[in-house]
């Protein structure tokens, strides 16, 4: 007889329950099956779970604390499905907003900030990009205005990245400061000798 772990609801008579394995792979082969949630309490704490899972070096997919399946109830006996995550937010399968319209990805602009990661990740990667289009357009013997354009506009951010990357801390350079320095005070002298000369010689006036 199941029991939902948070509410000891009787899950038997459900159509839906949730099954979590939890730890890491080891430990999910011994709990296999022990930790069950209604429908409610699997959607209050399910917001609680997603620190346990990392996405991978790879980026491709997640390493796993956590393994939740969806048991459902029918006519025919029953069937489980996983809930997976997108690759992005996290968002569990069954909270995605748009639902299958990128295959592990919760919605379109989840894809892009996977995109947009990577770039800055790999500044390189996106110079090599770069470069490759740059010369595809650079072969092209008659252009169009908007190749042209595409052209420009490549080539600037290549520049870009090529300027972020070479930037190294510089040391601060004093010698416009030192000749600064040496001209004002070679003006102030001359000021001062001519301001003495002229006050010596009213003074003498004077006299
Ligand atoms: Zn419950
Ligand atoms: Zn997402």
């Amino acid at each position: 007889m199941d029991t939902c772990k948070e509410c000891s609801k009787q899950l038997d008579a459900e159509k839906e329950y949730f099954n979590l394995n939890i730890g890491d792979e080891t430990e999910r082969k011994w709990n296999k099956n022990k930790f069950n949630l209604c429908v409610d309490c699997w959607g209050k704490k399910k917001e609680g779970y997603k620190p346990l899972i990392t996405l991978k070096k790879d980026k491709l997919s997640y390493e796993r604390k956590i393994v939740v399946w969806k048991m459902i109830k029918n006519q025919a006996g029953g069937s489980m499905e996983e809930i997976g995550n997108c690759l992005t937010c996290k968002k569990w399968d069954d909270e995605y907003e748009v639902r299958n319209r990128h295959y592990n990805y919760c919605s379109l602009n989840c894809e892009k900030n996977k995109d947009k990661d990577d770039n800055n990740d790999d500044p390189e990667r996106a110079k090599t990009q770069l470069r490759q289009r740059i010369q595809e357009l650079e072969k092209l013997t008659n252009r169009t205005s908007e190749q042209e354009q595409e052209l420009k506009e490549k080539r600037e951010e290549l520049a870009k990245l090529e300027g972020q990357n070479t930037q190294q801390p510089q040391k601060t350079n004093y010698t416009p400061w030192i000749i600064g320095g040496v001209i004002l005070v070679g003006i102030v002298g001359i000021l001062t000798y001519y301001f003495l000369k002229k006050d010596k010689k009213n003074h003498d006036e004077y006299e």
